[in-house]
């Protein structure tokens, strides 16, 4: 059962199919976005928390505008 008293995690998500793979992502926030060697795109790293700031810096670097906020 969900504790409705547990704040939910805000968790940004790329759109890979619009994804370039320009690694500005990476760059501006390398502890939240990395690329997966095997997987050949970039994923999300597992956090607890994900700084707003950082993440939003990187959704305005975005050529594409492929990176979110997940619902
Ligand atoms: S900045 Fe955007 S287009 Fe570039 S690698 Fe990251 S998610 Fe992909």
């Amino acid at each position: 059962m969900v504790n409705p008293f547990m704040k939910k995690i805000m968790r940004p998500t790329v759109d890979l199919g619009r994804c370039s793979k320009c690694g500005g992502c990476l760059e501006v926030a390398p502890e939240i976005f990395r690329f997966s060697e095997s997987g050949g795109y970039i994923e999300i790293c597992d956090l607890d928390y994900y700084d707003r700031d950082k993440v939003e810096e990187a959704m305005k670097l975005c050529p594409e505008d492929c990176i979110h906020w997940d619902d």
